[in-house]
């Protein structure tokens, strides 16, 4: 076998890995760069001849550092982003230091397995029926959709359709429920599902982005034939959870052998709160539905990229992601796990490695101590924000996520929430982004890094409050 410089690569990759990851309590979070400002450092025609690989890594190293943003900082506040838990940190390395293909249990028994306990770890923690199916995929995006089509597969099923065999070319109608404040992603998956996402018979929200359960009853009642139903842990905005004792009553009263219903629940944030039980109350009732996503990138801590899609039913699961080959070894050991059969990739890096280290290192009491400490930032974030007087909290604060709306003298508070943060983000010390909310432009803050404390909380209002004053 061909010898390699592996330490010279280590070296060249240690010392500014240090230093970056040393920096990050002080480090600016943010940069605002032009396109032609990367260029002008890192493009150029493609090499002709070979560069040493340890100069490569240096090089990277060196230029693109500068450019990076520090999704891992205390004070990065902005979408949902999560930090860098230490143990998932070296989980990745060791991970791709081995450079695993975990697609079966026969190419790789070790991580296989790891990601099997990681299952059970996972069930147990977030307190849903042991015996679920888990797929470990890239994120919240991935999860939606393996989820979705496990339920594709289970509701056509129960009316004698094969979706897998057949596909939807003649197959029964499918309806699809979603509310109005569903996630993008849900969307998405949907599209991705042949199912479309215009097509989705929409339920109102509340001010809090709840679905409204009286109107998912009326629609329900309406409805005749195979149908899912997607609902929300977490939404985006306002951080607030579904009525999902309501949603599983209606479903229950709605279900029949004519009317297979399955309910997805998009729990990309807020499926943690069943870990901690001061925000279980949250989700009560959610174990009674048929399906969750999450990701273990944001509120874990866990590194990019790493989704989480559970299934009660884990034949549909199976019978919608499994894939058989002449060439391929699957197992049929007991305890014996193909992780192809769980999630869409065939190929695929061992994504459940970094979830089981993490869970290993912060344990049942950290995962809850994590989600508490979070909300409660949250809340305290919000609070000092409108002690100043600068601004109106515009959600029920429920779990990480606050919606500010900034208070502009002229009136024009949309114009003025715009500016605020984009100014903040190019002063550098925090980080926040914006949405569009019942037709008001607001600021998100999401507090989703084990790292952020107090420290970092006040710094960030101290940030913001000098943007605002600046506008
Ligand atoms: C972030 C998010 C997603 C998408 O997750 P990715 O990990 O970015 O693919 C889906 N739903 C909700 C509610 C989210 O917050």
């Amino acid at each position: 076998m061909k010898k390699s410089n592996w330490k010279a690569i280590l070296d060249a990759f240690t010392g500014p890995a240090i230093e970056y990851l040393e920096s990050l309590p002080e480090r600016r979070v943010y940069r605002h760069a032009e396109p032609e400002d990367i260029r002008a450092i890192v493009d150029g025609p493609l090499p002709e001849h070979s560069t040493p690989a340890e100069d490569v890594v240096a090089d990277l190293g060196r230029d693109l550092e500068p450019f990076v943003t520090a999704h891992s900082s205390g004070r990065y506040f902005g979408f949902v982003i999560g930090g860098l838990h230490p143990a998932a940190y070296g989980a990745e390395l060791l991970t791709s230091t081995w450079d695993q293909n975990a697609g079966l249990y026969a190419v790789t028994p070790g991580v296989a397995v790891v990601e099997d306990v990681a299952r059970g770890w996972l069930l147990d923690l977030l307190d849903l029926p042991r015996d679920c199916s888990v797929g470990f995929v890239t994120g919240g995006q991935m999860a939606n959709f393996t989820c979705l089509a496990a339920a594709r597969d289970s509701v056509l099923r129960k009316v004698g359709w094969d979706v897998e065999t057949d596909g939807l070319q003649g197959a029964p109608h499918v309806n699809v429920v979603v509310k109005s404040e569903k996630h993008s992603t849900v969307a998405r998956a949907l599209r991705f599902l042949g199912l479309g996402h215009a097509s989705a018979i929409e339920v109102p929200s509340d001010r809090q982005s709840r679905v409204d359960v009286t109107g998912l009853r009326a629609t329900l009642g309406k409805l005749e034939g195979p149908t899912v139903v997607c609902v929300e842990a977490g939404n985006v905005n306002t951080g607030s959870f579904d009525d999902f004792v309501g949603v599983a009553d209606a479903v229950e009263a709605h279900q029949s052998s004519t009317r297979p219903i399955w309910v997805h629940v998009d729990g990309a944030v807020g499926l943690w709160a069943r870990a901690s039980e001061a925000r279980r109350g949250l989700a009560d009732g959610l174990d009674r539905l048929d399906s969750w996503s999450t990701d273990a990138h944001k509120l874990l801590n866990v590194a990019y990229d790493s989704g989480i899609a559970i299934c009660k039913d884990a034949s549909a699961h199976q019978a919608a992601m499994s894939v058989h080959a002449s060439y391929l070894i699957h197992s049929d050991t007991e305890g014996a796990r193909d992780p192809m059969d769980w999630n869409p990739e065939f190929s695929r890096r061992a994504r459940g490695v970094g979830v089981y280290a993490t869970l290993r290192s912060f344990g049942r009491r950290g995962v809850a101590e994590l989600v508490d400490r979070t909300c409660e930032l949250a809340r305290g974030f919000g609070d000092a924000l409108k002690e100043t007087g600068k601004v109106e909290i515009v959600n029920d604060i429920a779990f990480n996520q606050v919606l500010v709306r900034w208070l502009a003298e002229d009136g024009d508070h949309d114009a003025f929430n715009d500016r605020v943060i984009e100014r903040v983000q190019h002063d550098g010390i925090a980080f926040f982004s914006g949405t569009t909310w019942e037709g008001m432009r607001l600021m998100r803050i999401s507090v989703s890094d084990w790292a952020t404390d107090e420290d970092d909380v006040r710094r960030a209002v101290d940030a913001l409050l000098q943007a605002a004053a600046a506008e």
